[in-house]
């Protein structure tokens, strides 16, 4: 599923790619994809408008048009924006066949929304709040405001919550999923299941230092791409950062720290991947 460096990684290739372009044409293969408002409204309001800007808040991909309308994208687990989209972009894995959203635009490139698993969601809103939870969204951990003091008030308001959780919930910090959770716990040395009242000064200080330290590289190398997920930057082309997590994804492997065989938990349906050695609970 993306999480914010992929979905950063995405913003990025489209401000570069579909800047200023006008929209000719839009098709529609699954209208459930499409959540706000009507499919008619939809096509009607976005027709022959021109992308202003992009950007990102959480998971979600926020385009600007140049009318009062913002077209809001999230990914859900396999969602893919392809651009440009050409016959080469099938040599990378990508099956036409969940092509569920094409935009033409006037010099005749296409934009893809591709999604197998079809959990994607698209909104066409003119104010960004109306969509869902994004009102509800917390501190973004990239932005320069996101100091330590803010990040020790936001762990105050949940001190009985298990660390992990707690990082993967978006209404206080957004952005960290799975993957990224569990990598920035490891390499703080925090187990995932400690309670946040129980972490001393170091370690927070330690776990905010990760957080910004992880997503910052891993933006860099373009997200991750673990074994066979489905996650492409907009060039189809599969992230880098996946060669080098550090615990994620790596049971049975020795940790980098202390040799011990990382090892993996089952908390609250999802793998928790740890050394059992460096995060003790
Ligand atoms: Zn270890």
């Amino acid at each position: 599923m993306p999480e914010l460096p992929e979905v950063e990684t995405i913003k990025i290739g489209l401000q570069k790619k579909i800047k200023d372009k006008q929209i000719k044409d839009i098709i529609v293969n699954i209208c459930k994809i499409i959540k706000k408002p009507s499919l008619e409204e939809f096509i009607t309001k976005i027709k022959d408008k021109k992308i202003k800007g992009i950007d990102r808040r959480g998971k979600y991909i926020i385009i600007y048009l140049d009318s009062e309308d913002k077209l809001v994208v999230h990914l859900g687990m396999t969602g893919l924006l392809i651009y440009p989209y050409d016959n080469k972009i099938t040599e990378k894995e990508i099956n036409p066949k969940h092509n569920h959203l094409i935009f033409t635009f006037t010099d005749n490139t296409q934009l893809v929304f591709n999604d197998v698993r079809r959990f994607g969601k698209i909104f066409l809103v003119s104010n960004i709040d109306d969509v869902e939870s994004i009102a509800k969204l917390g501190v973004e951990p990239l932005e320069s405001y996101f100091t330590e003091e803010i990040f020790i008030q936001v762990l105050n308001k949940k001190k009985n919550c298990k660390i992990k959780s707690f990082l993967m919930k978006q209404e206080f910090i957004t952005g960290l999923g799975n993957i990224y959770a569990n990598e920035v716990l490891y390499r703080s040395n925090i187990h995932p299941l400690r309670i946040i009242s129980s972490l001393n000064k170091k370690e927070v200080r330690n776990l905010h230092q990760q957080i910004k330290l992880v997503l910052v590289e891993a933006v860099k190398l373009r997200g991750s791409t673990v074994a066979d997920e489905a996650y492409r930057d907009t060039d189809g082309e599969k992230g880098k950062f996946a060669e080098k997590l550090q615990v994620y994804a790596q049971k049975g492997e020795p940790c980098l720290k202390c040799g011990r065989s990382i090892e993996v938990v089952r908390i609250e349906g999802r793998s928790s991947f740890i050394c059992p050695k460096c995060q003790k609970l």
